[in-house]
């Protein structure tokens, strides 16, 4: 069934307009609202109270719950517990979310009321509808459902949202972290509520560095500062994952300086596989200088690279000269692309934009720019950072250091030498 469908049926339910049933379905399911908690809001709008509890929810462990399980009563022990808002029909509605376990699995949550979940309290709730998100089947649970402390339960899982860096992952709500503000900028956006200012940067600790935004600006949050931040959630942003701090953050600064990790080293491999990943450090051989790199021109507008003179988007343009490479990068386990802007590039290159013009007039021929840097790097092993991004083209890493690897070839082959005669 469709939201008409469902829209039609309630309507039919509720002698109401279907047009509007279906608006005001559409505008919940839209944020994020599971259907069967939108059609019990509804219900309850139009003051038809007492059908939400006909589906007869039966006791299921959570391994056992799947996306089709429709409504169930667990008992569970909370391990994470976070909050957040949403807007619907322009009211806001603080939701709660993060984690639950029995002993036999765990499994994400969303409480669509205030029921003062603590992390490490054991609760039995009534009533709650599965539904599936991200691919996996979270529990919904609102004004038709009940929440009631039960005895305590052990879970084989850890309990609270503290978390290194590293370990957070897109999806993750209600997390705790510890780290220092390695940079941070105010921005202004255009938000639901007109132009608002958020903070937005990098946050570090020994096990990762990762980008951050700060949706309601918190004083704590300094350059350099080393905080502890309480209840973030984590989203995916540019295929790494990024922390969240809203409203209901708590953000204290701690007395103790945060020690900030340098770059992971990863194989291509394992940074690929992570789907992505900020601030990593590769190595491997140059195996090619893909098209598009050296001397291009790019929209004065957009900035994507145009050819002839025609940006896809906006047509026509007087187009800007840039420098860029596109590195093949192999390490014997995947390949990836490194993506250098003009600083990166005129190194590499070893001249300026105005060199690579000249050249290029010289030759009538630009593609006489990428050749020379082509020449330069093809072949030879790089120690590459940058933050890597995976999507259906590929995996690209945007560059911040390319150099040539310190370790000499012949040094390495005479290390190798010595530990085989050893
Ligand atoms: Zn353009």
């Amino acid at each position: 069934m469709n939201v008409d469908d469902h829209a039609e049926d309630l309507a039919s339910d509720l002698g109401v307009d279907k047009a509007e049933v279906k608006e005001n379905l559409q505008n919940l399911v839209e944020y994020s609202v599971p259907l069967e908690e939108a059609k019990r809001s509804l219900r309850r709008k139009y003051g038809d109270e007492g059908s939400s509890a006909s589906e007869g929810p039966t006791a299921a462990d959570i391994a056992d719950i799947g996306p089709d399980s429709g409504n169930v009563t667990v008992t569970a022990k909370v391990l994470t517990a976070g909050t957040r808002s949403i807007r619907y029909q322009g009211d806001d509605h603080v939701i709660g979310e993060g984690e639950l376990a029995d002993e036999t699995g765990r499994i994400s949550y969303t409480a669509w009321e205030e029921f003062g979940l603590e992390p490490g309290d054991t609760v039995t709730i009534g009533n709650a509808s599965v539904r599936e998100w991200e691919g996996q089947p979270e529990l919904n649970f609102g004004e038709s459902s009940t929440v009631t402390k039960a005895d305590d339960i052990d879970v084989p899982y850890e309990v609270g949202g503290d978390r290194g860096l590293a370990d957070l992952s897109p999806g993750d709500r209600g997390r705790n972290v510890e780290a220092k503000v390695t940079e941070v900028e105010t921005r202004t956006i255009d938000g639901r509520d007109g132009e608002t200012e958020i903070l937005s940067g990098v946050l570090g600790d020994e096990s990762a560095r990762l980008p951050f935004t700060d949706w309601d600006p918190h004083a704590e949050i300094e350059s350099g500062a080393s905080i502890r931040a309480e209840d973030v959630y984590v989203r995916e942003f540019r295929g790494v994952p990024s922390v969240n701090v809203s409203e209901f953050s708590t953000v204290e600064r701690l007395d103790r300086e945060v020690a900030v990790g340098g770059p992971t080293r990863l194989t291509v491999r394992e940074a690929v596989e992570r789907g992505g990943a900020y601030d990593v450090e590769l190595v491997g051989n140059v195996i090619e200088v893909r098209d598009g790199s050296g001397l291009i021109q790019r929209c004065p507008q957009c900035g994507r690279v145009v050819q002839k003179g025609q940006c896809r988007q906006h047509g026509e343009v007087d187009a800007e000269d840039d420098l860029r490479v596109k590195a093949i990068l192999d390490d014997g386990t995947e390949t990836v692309t490194a993506v250098l802007d003009r600083d990166l590039t005129e190194d590499v290159y070893g001249g300026t934009l105005e060199d690579a013009r000249e050249q290029a007039r010289e030759a009538m021929d630009q593609s006489v720019v990428a050749e020379t840097i082509a020449e330069g790097v093809v072949g030879r092993e790089f120690t590459v950072r940058g933050h890597l991004s995976v999507d259906e083209y590929g995996a690209n890493l945007e560059t911040i250091d390319f150099a040539e690897s310190d370790d000499d070839p012949a040094a390495r082959a005479e290390a190798f030498l010595q530990e085989v005669d050893a």
